[in-house]
């Protein structure tokens, strides 16, 4: 038996006048799932969520909502509900008042609607504040109402737009642990917009990462960050060096690849068509320096140094190439490496991955 997903984008296309925002853009969402598109301003995330929504409709191919055709399904009656950055509270009411006021649209009953109101409110851990207005709370308490807002007429879709930008680092990583736990307790599908990649690790089954109007890579957070699919996901998500090289040896699932620092790495490959000219990515954790070295092992020189309490960054420069690293800070009194001095780095060519240009 195939499970019907949540929500299915065929080949959909947007044009405003002869600006494309979403080019051939198609996958599916899960049921139960969390997923992320994740991609840099303007890369028509936010265009998608409001297909989904319905408050926009595509220039071609179609939206599929529990496999019946979106525009098929009168706005009132979409089991979809959106959580917006700006928390959109009515700031005349009570938190009560505002959680029930969607219910009472619906035409619930009074006491299914004060039960429902409670439950909500616990949900969120803000009981003792139900007689309070919007104004009376912190930024993460709004944020807390207005997802318990759209999740108390039981949506099968939350949509969520970059729902914690506006909040302080603290918070939004405590925000992220929460939005997590509801998902998972409510089994409600989430469909997550953010341009900021951290987040989208953490929180996510899977991620779409958009870019120039397409989906350019979808997969679990592991998958997108260990095994990008092409040059610009592994740009965007995390931090990497590329090293322009020539490939030498193309096989199935491996080439080999003539680097700029005079080594041969062989391992495997993405969006690389044949030999040639193409790039190796290798991530700074990857990098071992001094006695951790190991692998393919140059001698290079200190360049930079930043010291970031967990981890110190380096630039390391091995002929012309500077490569960045990051080593842990292990040990309280472990020596930093002078700016100047020499050291050996190294890697794993297994660690390393071949993309095309
Ligand atoms: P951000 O993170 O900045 O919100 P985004 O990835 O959500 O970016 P969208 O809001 O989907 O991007 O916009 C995608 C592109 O389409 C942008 O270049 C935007 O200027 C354009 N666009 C969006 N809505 C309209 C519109 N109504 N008319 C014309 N252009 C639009």
């Amino acid at each position: 038996m195939t499970l019907t997903s949540a929500i299915e984008v065929v080949n959909v296309s947007k044009n405003f006048g002869s600006y494309t925002a979403l080019d051939h853009v198609d996958f599916k969402i899960h049921q139960n799932e969390f997923f992320t598109l994740l991609g840099p301003s303007g890369c028509g995330k936010t265009t998608l969520l409001r297909m989904i929504a319905g408050f926009e409709s595509p220039s071609s191919g179609s939206l599929l909502l529990n496999g019946q055709e979106i525009d098929q399904i009168p706005t009132h009656k979409r089991p979809v509900n959106t959580v917006f950055q700006n928390y959109a509270l009515f700031p005349h009411m009570t938190l009560s008042q505002n959680i029930a006021f969607g219910l009472q649209n619906l035409g619930w009953d009074k006491s299914r609607i004060q039960a429902r109101v409670g439950q909500m409110l616990e949900m969120v851990h803000m009981e003792q504040f139900a007689s309070r207005k919007p104004d009376q709370l912190s930024g993460g308490q709004r944020q807390r109402i207005a997802l318990a807002r759209a999740l108390a007429a039981e949506p099968e879709v939350l949509l969520l737009d970059e729902p914690l930008s506006a909040l302080d680092l603290k918070l939004r990583q405590a925000m992220r642990d929460e939005l997590r736990t509801l998902q998972r307790e409510t089994g409600i599908t989430f469909v997550f917009v953010t341009h900021d990649q951290e987040e989208a690790l953490d929180m996510s089954d899977r991620i779409a990462v958009m870019g120039k109007g397409r989906v350019q890579q979808i997969g679990s957070p592991q998958d997108i960050y260990e095994d990008p699919k092409n040059r610009f996901v592994a740009d965007f998500i995390g931090d990497t060096n590329f090293l322009e090289g020539e490939i030498i040896n193309l096989e199935r699932d491996r080439a080999t690849i003539r680097t700029s620092l005079g080594a041969d790495i062989t391992t495997t490959y993405q969006s690389v068509d044949g030999k040639g000219p193409a790039t190796m990515s290798i991530r700074p954790e990857k990098i071992g320096v001094g006695d951790q070295a190991e692998g393919q092992v140059f001698t290079g020189r200190v360049v930079s140094r930043n010291y970031m309490g967990g981890f110190t960054h380096y630039t390391i420069k091995v002929g012309d190439v500077e490569l960045r690293l990051s080593r842990r800070n292990a040990q309280s009194q472990q020596h930093a490496l002078e700016i100047g001095s020499e050291t050996q780095i190294g890697f794993k060519d297994a660690n390393a991955r071949i993309l095309g240009r």
